[in-house]
């Protein structure tokens, strides 16, 4: 319903209360009350139908404001991190939080690298290492042996 309609409504109502109010003729009089009151309905009925819209405008502005903001967050949250190569050993990559130098806000932050497939969807997982540069995301189990372990390092040593 658009608000043209509304306001022709309106105006159709106050031409039929200007003749009301001239009219001497109660059967006209009559008549024109009745079509008054139908006007007055149909009005009504434009006016709840338009707030509804207006209602309905309004919960979607709201709700795109909230996606406008989640997304600017996780943006914010991306450039805080840069994708590096973890260890030596292969090509795995993992996106490091970049240094303090570099960052508007870090709160005593400790360094660590999160897993690059959860974080490219969305999800911030932190890889767990075992100390002996196999790392891990304990969510998607995408990890990898990131330098010679002291096991295998002490294996060649030995000649196994
Ligand atoms: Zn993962």
């Amino acid at each position: 319903m658009d608000i043209s309609t509304g306001l022709a409504s309106f105006s159709a109502m106050s031409d039929l209360f200007a003749l009301l109010v001239n009219e001497r003729d109660r059967q006209k009089a009559t008549a024109i009350q009745v079509e008054f009151t139908n006007k007055l309905i149909e009005a009504q009925t434009h006016l709840s139908q338009l707030q509804g819209t207006v209602i309905e405008q309004q919960r979607l502005i709201a709700s795109l404001e909230q996606r406008v903001r989640d997304m600017s967050a996780r943006e914010a949250e991306k450039e805080r991190y840069v994708l590096s190569k973890v260890g030596s050993h292969r090509e795995f990559f993992a996106y490091r939080l970049r240094g303090a130098a570099e960052l508007v806000e870090r709160a005593d932050e400790i360094d660590h690298f999160l897993c690059q497939p959860c974080f490219d969807s969305g999800k911030k997982v932190v890889l767990s290492g075992n100390g002996e540069g196999y790392w891990e995301c304990p969510v998607c189990r995408h990890g990898s042996q990131t330098t010679h372990s002291k096991v295998s390092i002490r294996r060649r040593i030995a000649g196994g």
